[in-house]
């Protein structure tokens, strides 16, 4: 590619906007591939400069040189590949096809380079004898996470079994990826279009509406339900119908199993390459290779904390079970087995009975746009931080709103891009991500531009975008995350941020889950949407009643994934029992509602076979700990606590991973996490 034609693609080009973000209004498809190749080769060239440097191999020309290539390919990376989840087309799906091999063999190239590796060799071994002498902690961190990424991504093999992994690393990523579009596609699938107001027995009008309206965009007559969560959940939760909410619950779990997108080889030949990376690489199994760098450290100190957890939780899951059972029976369910559809559906009505509170009524309140405002407000509360719209900076999307965060000073901290609304050409789900994450680099703070993804129900004819108290609560949790990444404070990208041990990154999203339950910040903020009336104390007070409301069933259901998780990532050898069977044997124990044949949540459970949490489900749990434990502080010195929200600023939210995970965690809290302290918070023990 010419000079010429690097100024003339907007994703290489330096961008006309502030803060150099990302020329979303210049950016077209056809930009992708060009970018893609010359990107790539000029991060070849940089590399190859660093492994043939004719100087003696020193920390800054070899460790910090390496630590700092291939910037033009992240960003191109970072844009690609959050568009292909936020925003994507046929078209981007064929770049992702053609590019993730390229970006393999890219990664492999760095990670083969025997050159460039005995240059890190050499840095790692000299350092260590002078015993680190003049080097900053973030450096030594640098320094020895490199060496181990050398060792890990199979720098030491040679020979057959040096082609053997690259093959099988390439693979894995093909496969992964044809996982990851079976899932969306086999949900896209099954949809239930009804035609008679008899079939929507039970269901309150906002679903009645967001169905009719989906119905509508699709040029049909009725209401249209679809296995996307905005339209299952509330359909499970209030459908009368139980023939209809069996019919759903048997399509949402038996997705990608049989029909056009089955995922079960996909399954068994991920595993088997998994198997075959982490025996290649001299570990036991795929689980004590993916350990290796987390807070726990190996699959036994994962299974003992899963299962410390889980036989509590499990006792009172049972009893939860079966009070809902006989409040199912004293209100005329009769004498049939109570079945996993019946669960959503009676645990609504029971919690009602209760707490007399549900989402209908709680709704109202909760408009999409006050919350973001609360939110916002939050965060200036505990951190003095303020967002200020920038209708001059491009989002990817008309509905993508931007907005630069500022500190305290008012110095620029980030651009936040917020993308409340679902899309055909969006995932489902709620995430946080970055388009380029913060680092220092020649004395310059690059500060990140991190974004929200979310599948909020639209505003409509009817009204505005409302949401449930568990959006308002996923809201906080990507929130969270976006507060991570806005606030960073580091010198090396790859320290930066939400670049943490995968245990480790969910407590600062999980801690904000927590505010939303305190009086005095939904007070701040909810009001009824035509009404303007504040949000009833009685409906707090129920909430904060109702929150731990089955708790031991939500936790063991959490436990279950990530029992099966490890199930599949402790396997010595390829397991003959088949996806479905293997899953039910691996949870038989653990069951707390009966099973049914032939449903699995494996073929579609992307966490661990294309999101890289493979090994890694049980670190919800694990942050929960340490979020239970870290919350407690809060708690007792005020939750606007101003001394101890800047305590977590400057040890965890600025942090990334800079620092040991765990030695932070104990700057902040004076103490190592306790798993007591989250069996507590849930009422549990
Ligand atoms: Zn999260």
């Amino acid at each position: 590619m010419t000079q010429e034609e690097i100024l003339s693609n907007p994703l290489l080009a330096p961008s006309p906007h502030p803060f150099s973000a990302p020329a979303f209004d210049l950016i077209k498809e056809e930009h992708f591939m060009p970018a893609f190749e010359a990107a790539i080769s000029m991060a070849k060239e940089e590399i190859n400069e660093i492994a043939n440097c004719p100087e003696p191999p020193t920390f800054s020309n070899t460790i910090e040189a390496l630590e700092y290539a291939a910037r033009p390919l992240s960003r191109v990376e970072g844009i690609f590949f959050n568009l292909l989840e936020a925003d994507s087309s046929e078209v981007k799906e064929q770049i992702a096809d053609k590019v993730s091999p390229m970006l393999t063999s890219f990664s492999i190239y760095v990670s083969m380079n025997e050159a460039l590796f005995s240059r890190v060799r050499s840095v790692y071994e000299a350092c260590r004898s002078n015993g680190y002498k003049g080097m900053a902690k973030d450096q030594i961190r640098l320094l020895e996470d490199s060496y181990l990424s050398f060792k890990r991504g199979g720098a030491f093999l040679e020979g057959k079994a040096r082609e053997e992994y690259s093959e099988t690393m390439e693979d894995l990523s093909l496969l992964e990826l044809s996982f990851s579009n079976n899932s969306l596609a086999a949900s896209k699938e099954f949809t239930l279009l009804l035609d008679s107001e008899d079939d929507l027995e039970g269901l309150p009008d906002y679903v009645k509406e967001s169905a009719f309206n989906e119905a509508s965009e699709k040029g049909m007559k009725g209401w249209l339900f679809t296995l996307d969560r905005p339209s299952y959940s509330p359909f499970m939760k209030f459908s009368a119908r139980r023939d209809l909410r069996e019919k759903m619950w048997r399509a949402f779990s038996t997705k990608a199993i049989g029909g056009h997108y089955d995922n079960r080889s996909n399954i068994d030949k991920i595993i088997s390459c998994r198997m075959k990376i982490s025996s290649l690489l001299g570990y036991e199994t795929f689980a004590d290779y993916a350990l290796e760098r987390r807070m726990a450290g190996n699959p036994e100190e994962v299974e003992s904390f899963l299962s410390s957890l889980m036989e509590p939780s499990l006792v009172a899951a049972r009893k939860e079970v079966s009070d809902l059972v006989a409040f199912a029976r004293s209100e005329g369910f009769g004498e049939d087995e109570f079945m996993p559809w019946d669960f959503a559906y009676w645990s609504e009505r029971y919690q009602k009975k209760l707490f007399d509170i549900d989402e209908t009524l709680l709704k109202p309140y909760f408009r999409m746009e006050d919350s973001l405002e609360a939110v916002f407000s939050l965060a200036g509360k505990l951190y003095g931080v303020s967002f200020k719209p920038r209708e001059d900076i491009p989002g990817y999307h008309p509905e993508v709103r931007v907005f630069e965060v500022l500190d305290e000073d008012g110095k620029h901290l980030a651009l936040f891009y917020v993308d409340p609304f679902p899309r055909k050409s969006k995932r489902g789900g709620a995430w946080m991500t970055e388009f380029m994450g913060q680092y220092e680099y020649g004395g310059v703070d690059y500060r990140p531009f991190v974004s929200i993804v979310m599948n909020f129900s639209r505003p409509s004819a009817q009204g505005p975008s409302l949401l449930t108290h568990d959006e308002l609560t996923t809201l906080l949790h990507e929130f969270g995350h976006s507060l991570h990444g806005m606030l960073s404070k580091c010198r090396y990208p790859s320290q930066a941020g939400t670049n943490v041990a995968r245990d480790f990154v969910e407590l600062p999203s999980q801690i904000m889950e927590n505010w939303a339950y305190e009086k005095e910040f939904l007070d701040s903020f909810a009001r009824h949407y035509l009404t303007g009336e504040k949000i009833p104390a009685e409906y707090i007070d129920n909430l904060i009643k109702a929150r731990n409301f089955q708790a031991g069933y939500l936790q063991v259901r959490q436990l279950q994934f990530g029992v099966l998780d490890m199930a599949w990532h402790t396997l010595k050898e390829e397991s003959s029992a088949g996806v479905v069977e293997f899953e039910k044997n691996a949870l038989s124990s653990y069951l707390t509602l009966p099973y049914v044949e032939g449903t699995a949540i494996s073929p579609t459970f992307g966490h661990i076979f294309s999101g890289g949490y493979s090994a890694g489900y049980y670190s919800y749990k694990w942050a929960e700990v340490l979020e239970a434990d870290a919350f407690s502080l809060f708690s007792e010195n005020g939750i606007f606590d101003k001394a101890t929200a800047s305590s977590f600023r400057k040890n965890i939210l600025e942090r990334g991973s800079s620092e040991d995970e765990m030695v932070s965690y104990v700057n902040f809290r004076g103490h190592r996490p306790e798993a007591e302290a989250l069996l507590k918070k849930l009422g549990i023990i």
